[in-house]
C-alpha cells in the first residue's frame, strides 16, 4: 500500500515538473508547432490498441516526449489567434488539485463541495459584470453551449407566453418564433438556432454599419413571438450592437433579448471601459466565455439568464421547476448531467485577481490592442476596424498580398494570427486577450508582422 501511495505520489510530481517545465519554457519557443513535431506525434499515434498495460510512468513520458512538442503556444504570450486567452497561474493550479478531486459536478449532492464552488463563482461573475444578483445560470463548455443554454430558455418563455409548452408538445405545431440576429451575428449562435430547431434560413438578418453594429434604424418590427441576439464584442472588430437604443424597444415589444458577449462583456468589468458595453444589463440573457478574457484553462463558458424559471423549465431532467434536494442542482439549468467542476478554476480567477486585477488584465489588453493598431498603421499597414477593445483586423494590401503575409508570419513561429473575411476583404485578425502578453511580446509581434507585410 505504502509503495503504492509512493508509485503515485511519483507520477504526480513527474507530470507536475514536466508542466512546470513546459511553461517555462513556453514564453521563447516557437508560437506554432514545427510540421515534424506534429508529423512524429502523429506516427506514435497511429500505434494499434496495445494489447498489454503499460507503466503510467511511460505513458506520461511519451504524452510529453510527442505530445508536448506539437501543441500550440497558446499559454504564451505571443499567440494572438482567434480570441484565445491563455490560464492564468492559479488557475493552472487549481485545474490540477481539482483534477485530483475528481469531482462529478452534475448535483449538489454529486458534489457538495463542486457545487458551492459554481454557486460562488456564479456569484462572483454576476457582481464582476454587473449582472443582476438574481439572474441563475450555469458553466458549460464554451459560448456556443452558453448561448445554446440561454437560447433554449427563450425559446421556452416565448412560446409559454404564446401557449405552447415546448419541452412538452415539441416544435412540430408550436406557433411561429421569428428569431433576429445580426447580419454579423456569431456563427455559433446560428448553429444553436439550428440545434434548437429555430433554423439557419428563416433567420431575420439585420444589415450592420462599417464595424459590424447592428443599424437600428433596419430593425424589423417586432410582434409575437420574438428572440432577438444581439452581440457584446463582435470576432473581428471588437465592435457593440447599440445596446441603449435596440434594448428598451426590443423588451417593450415582448420579445426576448439575448446577448452573446463571449469576451465582449468582460468590457463591464472594467471602469475604462464599462461606457462599450453600458445597456447590456438590461436583457433577459447573456452568454460569455471564461476561458478566453479570465484566462482559465480550456473549457468553460456561462450562462446567466435573467428569470431562473424558464431556464429550469428548459434544462430541468425532470421537468419540475424546484430541484427535490432543495438546493441548486447543476443538472436542472444546464444541458449536461455529469461534468467536471469547472468553477474551481473560475472562483480561483476571480479570487486571485479581485475586481481591480481582472479590470487591469483587461484593460492591458486593450492598451496592448491600440499600441499595435497604431504602430502599424504609423507603418503604412491598413488597420480596417476601429480598435475600441482588444481586436485588430489587418490588410496588407490586396487579399493574395495578405494571405500570403499571413502564412509568412503563422511559418515564422514568432506569433500565430488567423485569416478572416472582413466587410468583404480578406484580413489578419488579431486578437490580444492572454494575461502572459507583456509589452516586449507586442514589440516582436509588430516586428513580426511588419516582416511578413515585407515579404
Ligand atoms: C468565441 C465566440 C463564441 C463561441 O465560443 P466558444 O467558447 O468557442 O464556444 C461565440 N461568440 C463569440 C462572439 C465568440 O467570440
Amino acid at each position: 500500500m505504502a509503495k503504492h501511495t509512493d508509485e503515485i505520489r511519483a507520477l504526480l510530481a513527474d507530470a507536475a515538473e514536466r508542466g512546470m517545465r513546459y511553461l517555462a519554457g513556453v514564453a521563447e519557443r516557437r508560437v506554432y508547432p514545427e510540421a515534424r513535431s506534429i508529423e512524429r506525434l502523429e506516427d506514435i499515434l497511429k500505434a494499434p490498441f496495445p494489447d498489454r498495460p503499460t507503466e503510467a510512468s511511460k505513458v506520461i513520458l511519451l504524452i510529453d516526449e510527442f505530445g508536448s512538442p506539437a501543441t500550440v503556444a497558446s499559454a504564451g504570450g505571443r499567440y494572438f489567434g482567434f480570441v484565445t486567452g491563455g490560464a492564468l497561474p492559479a488557475t493552472v493550479a487549481a485545474n490540477w488539485l481539482a483534477g485530483a478531486w475528481d469531482q462529478n459536478s452534475f448535483s449538489f449532492v454529486s458534489s457538495p463541495a463542486a457545487a458551492l464552488f459554481e454557486e460562488a463563482a456564479l456569484r462572483w461573475l454576476k457582481q464582476a459584470l454587473r449582472l443582476p444578483a438574481g439572474a441563475e445560470g450555469a458553466l458549460v463548455a464554451g459560448a456556443t453551449m452558453a448561448n445554446f443554454t440561454c437560447l433554449a430558455a427563450a425559446r421556452h418563455e416565448v412560446l409559454m407566453r404564446a401557449g405552447w409548452d415546448v419541452e412538452r408538445q415539441g416544435l412540430f405545431a408550436a406557433p411561429e418564433v421569428t428569431v433576429i440576429v445580426g447580419e454579423e451575428v456569431h456563427a455559433s449562435v446560428v448553429k444553436v438556432l439550428a440545434m434548437l430547431g429555430l433554423g439557419r434560413e428563416r433567420l431575420t438578418r439585420v444589415p450592420v454599419d462599417g464595424q459590424g453594429r447592428m443599424r437600428p434604424e433596419a430593425m424589423p418590427e417586432i410582434a409575437g413571438p420574438t428572440i432577438l441576439c444581439l452581440q457584446a464584442g463582435n470576432v473581428n472588430s471588437g465592435a457593440f450592437d447599440p445596446a441603449a437604443t435596440i434594448i428598451p424597444r426590443a423588451r417593450a415589444k415582448g420579445a426576448w433579448v439575448h446577448v452573446d458577449g463571449a469576451f465582449g462583456l468582460w468590457a463591464r468589468a472594467c471602469p475604462g471601459l464599462a461606457a462599450l458595453a453600458e445597456g447590456f444589463e438590461a436583457v433577459d440573457s447573456w452568454a460569455t466565455d471564461a476561458h478566453k478574457w479570465l484566462n482559465v484553462p480550456y473549457d468553460c463558458g456561462v450562462a446567466l439568464v435573467r428569470e431562473p424559471e424558464p431556464l429550469r423549465r428548459a434544462m430541468s431532467v425532470s421537468g419540475a421547476y424546484i430541484a427535490p434536494s432543495g438546493r441548486r442542482d447543476a443538472i436542472d439549468v444546464t444541458p449536461d448531467s455529469s461534468r467536471r467542476a469547472r468553477a474551481v478554476e473560475v472562483w480561483a480567477a476571480l479570487k486571485s485577481l479581485g475586481r481591480s486585477g481582472l479590470a487591469e488584465m483587461i484593460e492591458r489588453n486593450c492598451r496592448q490592442a491600440r499600441w499595435l493598431a497604431g504602430e502599424l498603421s504609423k507603418a503604412g499597414i491598413e488597420v480596417l476596424n476601429d480598435v475600441v477593445l482588444n481586436q485588430i483586423v489587418v490588410s496588407f494590401g490586396d487579399d493574395d498580398r495578405t494571405t500570403r503575409a499571413i502564412s509568412a508570419l503563422q511559418r515564422s513561429g514568432e506569433i500565430w494570427c488567423g485569416g478572416t473575411t472582413w466587410r468583404g476583404r480578406a484580413g489578419m485578425r488579431v486578437s490580444v486577450s492572454s494575461w502572459a502578453t507583456r509589452q516586449a511580446d507586442m514589440e516582436r509581434a509588430l516586428k513580426a508582422i511588419l516582416a511578413a507585410g515585407r515579404q
